[in-house]
């Protein structure tokens, strides 16, 4: 099978787009700025989402469903929220169709059919859930509220690619209410470990945690906290966000509870999302020129073998012994597909499971049985291997954690290498052009600078690391007094 894929060094961009492509992840549609994400594709976001759910509950969330229309004055509610998603929203204004005199056979909008209020197709739900919760919640004793959806949400984006940036995308969004703002506060920081933890230990994609500056904090959010991860182009990747809402929401949908003396007093609420640009995350931090490259724990297959041989009685033979490997290997619940399509050559089945990535790949022809092995190969590494079939589940077993292990570590030395400290603004333009990665340097905290440095090198500031060291220093940029360094970068 001839892969054909534009190198990484040659055109990050296009190789990335050819991959999801010819890997079978998704493919742009008929509807603009909309993906289809074909089986293979989903059957990882599928093992994403199972993830996140079991990780959401075991947190106390429960998962519910709100409608994906939002009626407009339902939207204008919370001032901030509305404005900053107004210049990226679906409106629907009719709701039939009817035969269009003029063009047989063409169908127009029935101008009869006006709605009397347009409806918003939901860019996030805040609205419609707070105006919700204003019926859930009457007293302290109804708090906290911990609220998970699986939904569909729609941003009108201007330059879309896929996954990582999609007018239609999958997500998840959580809604939290709370009775105090420290509990609240609380939540917020504890869905950023959350996610955190499922980029590192799920993904194998080392992530960043840190707080937005005010230009980048969600619409309506008093503080948004966030995942930043760094593709190996050197550009970094919003990966994940969690939002402290103050009682921004609670005050526009006039949620409010009986606190245990008797007095009515605001809602604290919080948002967080993570969406299916994760799947673009995960193919730009460990794939290669050869295909995708899936962390055991993605992978929807993750052992794949293949048969070498030049009858059907070889085939027969090879079979019996894969047939008792399948066994012990799903006894281990390593999911293993035997790959004995008599339609291809190995070198093409090969090839195929290397661009999609699959973690280990097992061959096995008349050489193997006469010595009793089996080849196994690594497609991280791509080195290969002589092993006895003597306990050969416990061996792969083993390699699978291996993998897993080895590619965050591979990711981890890129971004911790990827990390420079710059103190002045020459400096900042050339590690940003050269090298790029995240930029640490000194910032005045005013939003005038961060403009003017994004509207320079097209630069932001992708946060404020939590765990920065407070120092003082000068800005990389005006000079003035900072307080700490944040971390500046390209961004998709
Ligand atoms: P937000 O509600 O803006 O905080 O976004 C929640 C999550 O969705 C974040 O992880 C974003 O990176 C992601 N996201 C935002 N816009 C898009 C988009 N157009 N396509 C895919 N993911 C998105």
């Amino acid at each position: 099978m001839s892969k054909n894929l534009t190198t990484r060094s040659e055109d990050y961009s296009k190789w990335y787009n050819e991959l999801v492509v010819k890997a079978d992840l998704a493919e742009n549609s008929g509807v603009r700025g909309c993906m289809v994400i074909k089986p293979y594709g989903y059957a990882i976001w599928e093992k994403m989402q199972a993830e996140l759910d079991r990780m959401f509950k075991e947190t106390g969330h429960q998962n519910a469903y709100f409608p994906l229309f939002v009626p407009k004055s339902m939207f204008e509610a919370e001032e901030k929220n509305a404005e900053g998603f107004a210049k990226e929203c679906a409106i629907v204004t009719h709701y039939r169709l009817k035969n269009d005199p003029d063009k047989p056979g063409k169908l127009m909008v029935d101008p009869n059919a006006k709605l009397e209020e347009e409806l918003i197709v939901r860019p996030t739900s805040e609205a419609i859930i707070w105006s919700t919760y204003k019926g859930w919640v009457q007293s302290y004793r109804d708090l906290p509220l911990l609220i998970n959806q699986w939904a569909n949400v729609v941003r009108w984006e201007m330059r879309t690619r896929l996954f990582l940036r999609t007018a239609e995308f999958l997500w998840q969004e959580g809604h939290t209410a709370h009775a105090t703002k420290a509990e609240a506060v609380e939540e917020s920081e504890k869905m950023m470990n959350v996610y955190a933890d499922f980029a590192q230990n799920f993904m194998a994609i080392p992530v960043v945690k840190g707080i937005k500056t005010e230009t980048e904090r969600f619409a309506g959010a008093e503080e948004t906290y966030c995942i930043e991860a760094l593709m190996q182009d050197g550009k970094a990747l919003q990966a994940g966000t969690s939002h402290f809402l103050g009682q921004n929401f609670a005050k526009a949908f006039d949620v409010k509870f009986a606190n245990a003396e008797g007095k009515q007093e605001y809602v604290w609420g919080t948002s967080w999302g993570v969406s299916t640009r994760l799947m673009g995350a995960l193919v730009m931090t460990h794939s290669d020129d050869q295909g995708l490259v899936l962390p055991p724990n993605l992978a929807p297959i993750q052992v794949v073998i293949v048969p070498i041989y030049k009858n059907d009685e070889q085939l027969d033979a090879i079979r019996a012994e894969v047939n008792a490997l399948t066994v012990a290997l799903r006894k281990l619940n390593i999911s293993v597909k035997f790959d004995d399509r008599t339609t291809q050559k190995p070198g093409f089945k090969f090839a195929e499971w290397e661009l999609k990535g699959v973690p280990v790949r097992i061959a096995v022809g008349p050489k193997d049985l006469e010595n009793g092995t089996f080849e196994v190969a690594r497609r991280d590494t791509l080195s290969k291997e002589v092993v006895s079939k003597e306990g050969i589940e416990i061996y792969i077993n083993d390699l699978l954690t291996k993998i897993q292990e080895d590619l965050f570590n591979k990711a981890l030395d890129y971004k911790n290498s990827h990390i420079t400290e710059v103190n002045n603004f020459e400096e900042f333009k050339e590690v940003l052009d050269t090298k790029g990665g995240f930029i640490s340097a000194h910032w005045d905290g005013t939003a005038a600078t961060e403009e003017k440095i994004k509207d320079l090198t097209k630069a932001t500031i992708r946060c404020i690391p939590l765990d920065r060291v407070l120092e003082s220093g000068s800005c990389v940029f005006t000079g003035e007094t900072s307080v700490g360094r944040v971390l500046f970068a390209k961004a998709y």
